[in-house]
């Protein structure tokens, strides 16, 4: 081997057990120390935990010099620096959480060579001289972590690092190490592109390591919303489950969690809205064990170092597989036996809609600010009126996102002190892709739920870990289903085996290949007798797909210029000799404990709305409750009212069968009226208000 040989190989070994206290490499990463060393450009992309930052701290202190470290945010800076700190080296860090004085400090400590490391945040590029200031010495290396925040496919995608590539340029010949622990193939391929990696007629060396996980067993599981709080505690209180981290997508809904857990556990909040004294708390706190669990939004995580973590757990659906796959990868860092859990349904999807419409705005309002910039910098506080005058009302929160977009896509500039200057006017399309991009990162996660491949596996491909063999992981919910904690599996029972021999007969023939059929249809064919309900029977599809003997395909039809999804059914070749004796390998899932409470069948799962389902559909002719019925009443005559308003006949405002829903859900909240069928944003947006109104006036 030629690692045996190379002239680096001892004196690496050597600084890493006495300037770090490690005894040996962990995998992967001499190799990429022995790369950067050799003064290549590197990527590198490991899982969080792997042990990356290593990587460049190593070859820093072999290279000697300034290792010059770009760092997205300044919790993940001042960790790293006092980690290095305590190691005796000499360390500073610019950012704005400290004093000039210390930054006037920094700059003079660089300039003179006594650092080992300065630490940067990437906006400090911005301010005029800085970048001239560090070209005047060339640092010995450096390093860009969360590098995937240069590329808008990333998943915390930041303008300032956009310019690093620009800058690096004046520092060359120092080669840079970027790393990051999430990058799809498209987001490695910006990081290479927009840093320019590669120096001295040399590629940059690229290293994707080690995104399969062994200890952790994901499960994934529908389970309607109000359930899950609940489900959650039911899962937890296992102790060999904590310590957990809890992940909801809203401050509100963490802040609820945390107060519901809080009454059996050792539970906190954790989120953006707190105060940085006290979030630091709660992160102490559950780094010392006296928290045993944080409920928290994604700003939770970055950086943290907590080995123990047993459960990560889930209560809604998350919009990319990466920042998943990052929150997942946060259980079991010790190495041991730790669980996911992915609750949702399809009243996440609907919400993830709504959040969608609100970060991307209609390009239109971009362009209404871009239409009032121009040369003379304006302060941004200033726009509001500007648009005013130009007959354009944005709320504040509709203004910033739509500057937000503008300026990412480089049609508006923002400088240090807050002033907004025109930009140029190439920035339509890429904002188009890119919100399309966004719109397919969810359907990757929403596939991801859905399909019957092992979880672990699916997310292993997703990274392009080519070097993996892609075995199942024999542990996940899709692997092992017997060990799963949300569902248990259990045999069919002698109408569910009728049934399934009726699916097999319905797909089979067909002439050539066999035939196909929709899901929906299948069940209006086969069910209309025997009253099992749409979800119930999706469920049984499921779980003889699972087993082989059906291929379930996602597609879709246009109507109206719509696009609708649906499901379609068809025979695998197992499945056409489909007999009583192959139906003992068939499984169907059920939940487990009180979330089961809400699989009666009537309402046990959301589905889409296209497949033919509907939530209350199955209720449609029973009698409303005294309360209900009067709020139907109301409902009606206030669609009449709306409907006479716009001109349009009543079921456009909404159908009946949604007015029914809305009674019998009684909605509080829009989060509520995005669970019921037939309401999306759009709807939301116009009528909310009023059926909000409405509901609380009867309650
Ligand atoms: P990443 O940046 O990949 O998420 P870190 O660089 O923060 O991971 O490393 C995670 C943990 O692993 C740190 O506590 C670090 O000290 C430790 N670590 C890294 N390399 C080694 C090693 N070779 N031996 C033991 N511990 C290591
Ligand atoms: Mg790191």
């Amino acid at each position: 081997m030629p690692a045996a040989t190379s002239p680096h190989v001892l004196p690496l070994h050597v600084l890493l057990e006495q300037r770090f206290g490690f005894r040996a490499f962990r995998a992967n990463q001499e190799a990429v120390c022995r790369a950067a060393v050799e003064g290549a450009d590197v990527l590198l992309v490991m899982p969080t935990g792997a042990g990356k930052s290593l990587c460049y701290q190593l070859p820093a202190l072999a290279r000697g010099g300034t290792a010059l470290v770009i760092s997205p945010l300044i919790a993940l800076m001042d960790d790293q620096a006092a980690k290095l700190e305590a190691l005796g080296l000499n360390v500073a860090r610019i950012h704005s959480g400290l004093s000039r004085e210390s930054a006037r400090e920094a700059c003079r400590g660089y300039l003179d060579g006594t650092l080992d490391f300065l630490f940067i945040a990437p906006e400090r590029l911005r301010v005029p001289g800085f970048p001239e200031m560090l070209a005047k010495r060339k640092p010995g290396l450096i390093a860009i972590d969360e590098a995937h925040c240069i590329s808008q496919w990333g998943h915390d995608f930041r303008p300032d690092y956009r310019m690093l590539g620009q800058h690096l340029q004046n520092l060359r010949p120092s080669p840079v190490i970027a790393l990051t622990a999430t990058a799809t193939t498209q987001v490695q391929h910006d990081i290479v592109a927009q840093l320019g990696l590669g120096h001295g007629g040399r590629e940059p060396a690229v290293f994707i390591h080690g995104f399969r996980r062994d200890n952790l067993a994901i499960e994934v599981v529908e389970v309607p919303k109000p359930k899950r709080p609940a489900f959650a505690s039911e899962l937890l209180a296992d102790p060999a489950a904590r310590p957990a981290i809890v992940y909801a997508p809203t401050r509100k809904d963490a802040e609820m969690l945390a107060g519901e857990l809080g009454r059996s556990f050792r539970a906190a909040a954790y989120h953006a809205g707190l105060e940085p004294d006290h979030r630091e708390r709660v992160q102490r706190a559950f780094l010392a064990g006296e928290l045993e669990i944080v409920v928290a939004t994604i700003a939770f995580g970055m950086g943290i170092d907590k080995a123990n973590v047993r459960t990560v757990l889930h209560i809604a659906l998350p919009s990319t597989l990466e920042g998943y796959y990052q929150e997942i990868g946060r259980a079991g860092r010790d190495g041991l036996p730790s669980r996911t859990i992915l609750m949702h349904s399809f009243a996440d999807r609907k919400q993830h809609d709504f959040f969608f419409e609100r970060d991307y705005p209609p390009v239109e309002r971009l362009d209404a600010i871009y239409k009032v910039l121009g040369e003379d910098p304006i302060h941004r506080e200033k726009l509001p009126d500007l648009l005013k005058r130009a007959k354009m009302r944005l709320e504040q929160e509709e203004l910033d996102k739509a500057l937000e977009k503008l300026l990412i896509h480089g049609g508006a500039v923002l400088d240090y002190e807050g002033f907004v200057t025109l930009g140029h006017g190439n920035w339509r399309k890429p904002y188009l892709v890119q919100s399309t991009h966004r719109g397919s990162q969810l359907d990757r996660v929403i596939r991801f739920t859905e399909s019957g491949d092992c979880r672990m596996t699916q997310l292993v491909r997703h990274f392009g870990d080519t070097e993996d063999g892609l075995a199942g992981c024999g542990i996940c919910d899709v692997c092992a289903p017997g060990s799963s904690l949300t569902q248990t599996a259990r045999p069919l029972d002698a109408s569910e085996l009728r049934l399934a021999h009726q699916v097999v007969g319905a797909l089979a023939g067909g002439g050539y290949g066999g035939g196909s059929k929709s899901t929906g249809k299948l069940h209006s064919e086969l069910c209309a007798k025997n009253g099992m309900t749409r979800d119930s029977f999706e469920d049984l599809l499921n779980a003889l797909a699972a087993a082989g003997f059906l291929r379930i395909e996602e597609t879709s039809f246009e109507k109206d210029g719509r696009t609708i999804p649906y499901r379609k059914a068809s025979l695998t070749h197992e499945g056409g000799t489909f007999s009583d004796r192959d139906a003992e390998t068939v499984m169907l899932r059920e939940l487990n404990g009180s979330a089961s409470a809400a699989a009666a069948p009537a309402g046990k799962r959301t589905r889409k709305p296209a497949a033919g389902n509907s939530r209350g559909s199955a209720r449609e002719d029973a009698p409303l409750s005294g309360a209900a019925a009067a709020l139907e009443e109301r409902l009606r005559a206030w669609r009449k009212a709306e409907a006479q308003k716009l001109g349009q006949p009543a079921f456009c405002i909404f159908p009946d069968k949604t007015l029914r829903a809305i009674a019998e859900e009684q909605p509080r909240s829009e989060d509520d009226l995005l669970a019921i069928a037939g309401l999306g944003p759009a709807k939301i947006t116009k009528f909310g208000e009023g059926i909000l109104g409405i509901c609380a006036a009867v309650r």
